[in-house]
C-alpha cells in the first residue's frame, strides 16, 4: 500500500499568517522560517500528495538548526536559512518541543462519517391543516395556493377544507385550555390537602406534648391494698421418650428409630454447564493521521480487534449425594415431673399483709411467690393508683397528702421521687 501523505498546515506566529502549507518552510508573508515552535495541523480538506512528492516525505522529521532554530528537511546537510552544518543541530521536530506543541503533534484526527444528511424536504402530511392562520387567508388564497395535486379541486371544496381545519384547530385549543384548567385545580387541591395535613400534624404534636408533659398536683392517699400469692406444684408421673434416659426415669421400652439422615456421596454424574467466552469477531477500522515532523501527515488505517461473547457448553462431573438413614435407640420411660397445681392467694386493705398457708400434700411443693402493694390517690377529679415496694407501702398512712407528678395519666413521682 502506497503511503497516503497529506500536506499539513502551520501558522506564522510573527505576522499571524494562517494556514501556510507545511512544505513551505518560510512564511510567504514575512519570511520567518518554520522553527521549534511551529505546530503542524491537518487541513480540513485532506488531499493526498502526488506520488513523486509523497515519495520525498514521511522519511524523517525535520531537524532544528542550532543557530537560527529553523526547521530543515531531514536530508538537508546544511541549514537552508543560515547555512550552518547539520552536525551542530540540536534535535529534530519531535525533540526540544514545549509540552503544548508536543500535545498538538500527538493529536490524531479520525475521519468522521459525513454528518450532514441531505437536507430533507418539509414533511408532507395528509393533514388538511394549512400552515397559515385561517383568519388571514380567505380570499386570495384560492388562486394563490395551487400545488399540482389540488389544481382540479373545486373552489367550494377548498372553503370546506379550511372551515374544517379551523374547527379542528379551535377544538384542539379548547382541549388544551381545559387540560390546563384541570391541572391548575389539581395543584390547588394538592396544596390545600398539604396544608390540612400540616395542620393535623401540628395538632397531634400539641396533644402529645400536653398528654406527656408531666404536671404536679397534690393528692391524698385514699386507700391501700395488697395481694400475695404462693404457687403450689404437684408431682405427677408422665411418659416421655428420648435418645437417653434422664435421672429418675424408669425405662419400660426401647427400640431402634430413625435419628437423622447423612448425606453420602453416591456417584458422579456428567452435567452440561453453559459458559461464556470472548472470541475475536473481526476488526473495527478507523483512520488516523500521524505527523511526520516534516510538514506532512501520514494517513493510517488502525484496526482494533472486536470481540463477541460466545456461549459454549462444558461437561463437568458433579457429585450426586444420597440420604442415608441413621438409626439409634430411643427410650420410652416414666418419670416424675412438677406441674403448677394451685395457688394460695391472700389479699387485703391497709392492714399488714401476710402469706397464706399452703398446707402441702404428699406430692406437693411450694413454687413461685409473688406480691403486689398498691396505693390509690385522689387528686381533685381523678384517681390514680400505683404499685410500690413493700417498705414504701408500709410507710404511708391513708389520708396522707403527697405531691404527685403525673404524665399520660400515670403517677411517675411521689413527693418528687421515683417510686418502684
Ligand atoms: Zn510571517
Ligand atoms: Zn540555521
Amino acid at each position: 500500500m502506497a503511503n497516503k501523505i497529506i500536506e499539513g498546515l502551520w501558522d506564522c506566529p510573527y505576522c499571524d499568517q494562517k494556514g501556510i502549507g507545511g512544505l513551505t518552510k518560510q512564511c510567504p508573508n514575512c519570511g520567518h522560517p518554520q522553527d521549534e515552535g511551529t505546530v503542524f495541523y491537518l487541513p480540513s480538506k485532506k488531499e493526498y500528495l502526488d506520488k513523486e512528492t509523497a515519495a520525498m516525505y514521511g522519511k524523517g522529521a525535520d531537524w532544528i538548526c542550532s543557530f537560527c532554530e529553523s526547521l530543515n528537511r531531514y536530508d538537508n546537510e546544511v541549514c537552508s536559512n543560515c547555512g550552518a552544518s547539520r552536525e551542530d543541530s540540536i534535535g529534530d521536530y519531535f525533540s526540544n518541543k514545549t509540552d503544548d506543541v508536543k500535545e498538538a503533534v500527538a493529536e490524531k484526527d479520525v475521519y468522521g462519517t459525513p454528518s450532514s444528511k441531505p437536507a430533507s424536504l418539509p414533511e408532507e402530511s395528509d393533514d388538511l391543516l394549512p400552515d397559515q392562520d385561517p383568519d388571514m387567508d380567505t380570499g386570495d388564497h384560492v388562486s394563490a395556493d395551487s400545488s399540482s395535486e389540488d389544481k382540479e379541486e373545486p373552489v367550494y371544496k377548498k372553503y370546506q377544507k379550511e372551515a374544517r381545519a379551523k374547527k379542528h384547530r379551535e377544538s384542539k385549543r379548547e382541549a388544551e385550555r381545559k387540560r390546563e384548567e384541570a391541572q391548575r385545580i389539581r395543584a390547588q387541591k394538592m396544596q390545600s390537602r398539604a396544608k390540612l395535613f400540616a395542620g393535623l400534624g401540628l395538632a397531634l404534636i400539641v396533644i402529645l406534648v400536653f398528654m406527656f408533659w408531666p404536671r404536679t398536683a397534690s393528692g391524698t392517699l385514699e386507700s391501700k391494698s395488697w395481694t400475695r400469692d404462693i404457687t403450689v406444684e404437684e408431682s405427677r408421673t408422665v411418659k416421655e421418650a428420648d435418645w437417653s434416659v434422664p435421672e429418675g426415669g424408669r425405662t419400660y421400652e426401647s427400640k431402634k428409630e430413625l435419628h437423622h439422615y447423612n448425606e453420602v456421596l453416591d456417584h458422579y454424574e456428567p452435567v452440561e454447564v453453559a459458559r461464556t467466552r470472548q472470541v475475536p469477531d473481526g476488526f473495527d477500522t478507523s483512520i488516523e493521521y500521524v505527523s511526520n515532523g516534516d510538514g506532512t501527515f501520514t494517513e493510517r488505517e488502525v484496526r482494533t480487534p472486536r470481540y463477541r461473547t460466545e456461549t459454549y457448553y462444558e461437561t463437568v462431573t458433579q457429585p450426586i449425594y444420597r440420604k442415608e438413614a441413621v438409626y439409634q435407640t430411643k427410650y420410652y420411660y416414666e418419670i416424675e415431673r412438677w406441674f403448677e397445681s394451685r395457688h394460695v392467694t391472700t389479699k387485703g386493705g391497709a392492714e399488714n399483709p401476710y402469706w397464706g398457708e399452703p398446707a402441702l400434700g404428699e406430692k406437693e411443693k411450694e413454687g413461685k411467690r409473688t406480691e403486689t402493694y398498691t396505693l390509690a390517690f385522689k387528686e381533685k377529679r381523678h384517681s390514680y393508683s400505683i404499685e410500690v415496694p413493700l417498705d414504701y407501702w408500709l410507710s404511708l398512712k391513708p389520708g396522707t397528702t403527697v405531691k404527685l407528678t403525673i404524665s399520660n395519666g400515670k403517677i411517675i413521682k411521689i413527693d418528687g421521687k421515683e417510686i418502684n
